[in-house]
């Protein structure tokens, strides 16, 4: 790939995206991400005065667009819990140089927001759904929620004129015989079906390899029934390898985190909602953006932070993984967002 102008890591890696988490809370509890024993009532979530506001996340955003980042993702926890989230959309929508805006929900609460999002200028949203079967899904959420009020989700979004992607996460012995029902389902509607690699994120989902259900396994299974044909990737960094089905209606992604990495092109940083940068989704720790935005930080100031970060920045974790798999200790997904 020919350098275009913005700042690269130690890999020769460019700086593209930044998701941003909005919250740490969820209305889930999901057995992979947020198991309820752990994240009960005692369980110590961020205080309000510990969040970032949101015009401390559009100063963030806004130096790293001004840096290279044309893509922005919101997430969490549930990014719908986060009051007001509009109005944030809305104004990151407007940075100079951002190509595209999105956001990824249980989708629970688009019904409410699915309007409010589209008119504030998001143009897609990433819905998670890892059953169509109701008491399955139940289980996996851990709140016993089924399967239709997600499925309302993405209609009032494909309603309110947002581009809808589905993803749904594996994992063995859980739900992988659901693979063939949801990519049956999806194909006849205009979301695009994307599978997820069970992934070792945080130290709290009891992850096991033996669990993944890898991306060969995913195509082999779907391809039983349902022909496939790989689709070339759209742009450098592209994380979903791409299959349409061979009568050319829809088409799936599958995000390989395991078995196939991609740190190679890996070109995304990561905002927790307590306002720490982290340059990898395994890191153990984060930096601290929101101590000097606080204490009066210029913009220079922080385009400084970002660019010795991002420029330092050597993380292959995926790639390493089988070196040194489960000895680091690493953040937690609903902290520092998908
Ligand atoms: N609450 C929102 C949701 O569920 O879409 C946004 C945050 S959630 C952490 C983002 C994505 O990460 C979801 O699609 C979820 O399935 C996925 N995820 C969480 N933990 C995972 C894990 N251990 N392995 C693979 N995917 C995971
Ligand atoms: Fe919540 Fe999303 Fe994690 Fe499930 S995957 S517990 S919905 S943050
Ligand atoms: Fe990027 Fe880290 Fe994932 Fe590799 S392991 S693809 S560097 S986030």
């Amino acid at each position: 790939m020919a350098m275009e102008k913005g700042i690269y890591d130690q890999l020769k890696r460019p700086l593209k995206d930044l998701r941003i988490s909005v919250t740490d809370q969820c209305n889930f509890r999901c057995t992979y991400c947020m198991p309820k024993e752990i994240f009960d009532k005692d369980y110590s979530f961020l205080d309000k005065k510990e969040l970032l506001s949101f015009d401390e996340i559009v100063t963030i955003a806004e130096r790293f667009v001004s840096l290279g980042v044309t893509k922005l993702r919101i997430t969490g926890g549930e990014p719908l819990m986060r009051k007001n989230l509009p109005e944030l959309i809305g104004r990151l929508n407007q940075l100079e140089g951002l190509e595209d805006l999105a956001l990824t929900t249980n989708g629970v609460l688009l019904p409410r927001v699915a309007e409010d999002l589209k008119k504030a200028g998001m143009d897609r949203v990433t819905v998670s759904l890892d059953s169509l079967d109701s008491e399955l899904f139940g289980r996996i959420n851990g709140r016993g929620t089924g399967v239709e009020p997600v499925l309302a989700g993405m209609q009032a979004a494909h309603e309110a004129g947002l581009k809808i992607k589905v993803n749904m996460m594996v994992r063995k012995g859980v739900n992988e015989q659901e693979i063939v029902p949801m990519a049956r389902y999806f194909k006849r509607t205009p979301y695009i079906l994307r599978f997820i690699e069970f992934m070792d994120v945080g130290t709290t989902n009891g992850w096991n390899l033996k669990e993944v259900v890898t991306k060969e396994e995913i195509l082999k299974t779907i391809q039983t029934e349902l022909p496939l044909r790989p689709v070339r990737e759209n742009y450098y960094g592209e994380v979903a390898s791409r299959f349409q089905f061979a009568d050319g209606e829809n088409e799936i992604g599958i995000i390989s985190s395991i078995s196939d990495a991609f740190c190679s092109a890996c070109t995304r940083a990561r905002l927790s909602a307590d306002g720490k940068i982290f340059t990898c989704l395994f890191a153990s720790k984060g930096v601290d953006f929101r101590t000097p935005l606080r204490e009066g930080a210029t913009k220079k100031d922080l385009d400084q932070m970002i660019t010795s970060l991002w420029e330092s920045r050597t993380d292959r974790y995926s790639d390493e993984r089988r070196i040194d798999a489960g000895k680091k200790e690493k953040i937690e997904m609903s902290y520092i967002g998908g």
